[in-house]
């Protein structure tokens, strides 16, 4: 569905979100369409800020003060919420994410009773997998589709020092039960200049080996330390150049349609059959924010329009207030409608969310 679709008054097949003019007020469409013509189908649910983990570009090392559990949406208030996304606003895909999803326990049962929703959507998790062995084929069952887990090393030390747990051993035992039951798993590295940079065509041949598709995302500016520096950032072009130490990347032909991932065939060095893909999200340096299809809701039931948002809208409490459907999706339009053009990173002015990727639900 596009805003040209949608009939949005202004906006040209061919116009760049940045560039279309904003009509006066909301128009009456359907969907969670903003000012700039796009429209979000793609729902991420953080299902809490809690984690076992302690990445370096997502969390202090001493963690971070926690959500108190009345706070935080039980799993009815998730299947309500996921259905006014999807029976009322266009949202075909939901990811679940946190935080760390596997610390709740009752996350069988919050993907099972989306999975039950009527015209369920496409149901994913990003994980650290830590656990994951004991739970992977419980998930399926209920209806989990997909899995995206985060492994940014193969070696133990590294990993605990960007972690600061030392877990890769369950972490890589949580992947080998997810590839037991998932004919998808796609694998999420973020690497960092000193840590992990030259792991990267490791990291890939273990993967290719697998069967597992690995993306590679830069780090944004959303730690809780605030050391994210634009200068020494890991760039999509630097990870490039890593991985043709040992392999041949060439685009992807086939399209885009809205992945934050830009998608390469590897071959190995002279050519060769392909060896599979691999995925590079350059969110800072090559920002994909004029097609953006997503929408964000927090482990307290907030929307939020981007990452980077500075607002967020309040769902929760309306929904515990007793608010209908057609409520909770008019108030979920007007948070989608005041979506940014885009993240702003390159602009003088630039500020950090105050909450970080851990809090807001990656
Ligand atoms: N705990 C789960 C995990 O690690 O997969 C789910 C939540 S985590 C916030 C989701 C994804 O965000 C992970 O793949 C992680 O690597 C990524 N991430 C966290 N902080 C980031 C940052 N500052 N920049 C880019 N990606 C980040
Ligand atoms: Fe936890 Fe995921 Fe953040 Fe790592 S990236 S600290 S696993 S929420």
């Amino acid at each position: 569905m596009t805003a040209v679709a949608l009939g949005l008054p202004g906006v040209r097949p061919d116009a760049p979100p940045e560039h279309a003019p904003l009509p006066a007020g909301r128009p009456d469409v359907p969907g969670l369409v903003d000012r700039f013509g796009r429209v979000a189908t793609d729902l991420r649910v953080s299902l809490t800020d809690r984690c076992n983990l302690r990445c370096t570009y997502c969390m202090p090392a001493e963690g971070l003060p926690t959500l108190p559990r009345d706070a935080v949406m039980t799993r009815q208030e998730i299947a309500r919420l996921v259905g006014v996304a999807t029976r009322e606003l266009g949202v075909r895909q939901v990811r679940f994410t946190g935080g760390e999803p596997l610390l709740r326990a009752d996350l069988v049962d919050v993907v099972r009773d989306v999975a039950a929703l009527p015209d369920p959507p496409e149901i994913s998790l990003t994980t650290n997998a830590v656990g994951l062995d004991h739970r992977a084929a419980a998930l399926k069952d209920a209806g989990l589709d997909r899995v995206n887990i985060s492994l940014d090393t193969l070696d133990p030390d590294t990993f605990a020092r960007l972690a600061r747990r030392p877990f890769l051993e369950r972490t890589l035992a949580g992947i080998d039960a997810a590839a037991q039951v998932f004919d998808v798993v796609k694998i999420n590295a973020v690497l960092v200049r000193g840590l992990n940079l030259d792991h990267a065509s490791a990291l890939l041949a273990w993967c290719l080996e697998r069967g597992f598709e690995l993306r590679f995302i830069e780090q944004m500016p959303l730690d809780a330390d605030h050391a994210w520096d634009r200068s020494s950032m890991v760039t999509a072009a630097e990870v490039r150049a890593q991985l043709a130490d040992r392999f041949e990347l060439a685009p992807d032909q086939a399209p885009r349609d809205g992945a934050p991932a830009e998608r390469f065939v590897v071959r190995p060095h002279g050519g060769g059959a392909a060896l599979g893909r691999v995925g590079i999200i350059a969110s800072v340096t090559e920002p994909f924010c004029a097609d953006c299809r997503r929408t964000r809701l927090t482990a307290e039931g907030a929307v939020r329009s981007c990452l980077f948002a500075h607002t967020e809208t309040d769902l929760l409490g309306p929904l515990r207030a007793g608010a209908d459907g057609a409520e909770l999706a008019d108030l979920w339009r007007t948070a989608m409608w005041g979506k940014h053009a885009g993240h702003g990173m390159a602009e003088a002015g630039f500020v950090q969310p105050a909450r970080t990727m851990s809090a807001i639900g990656g």
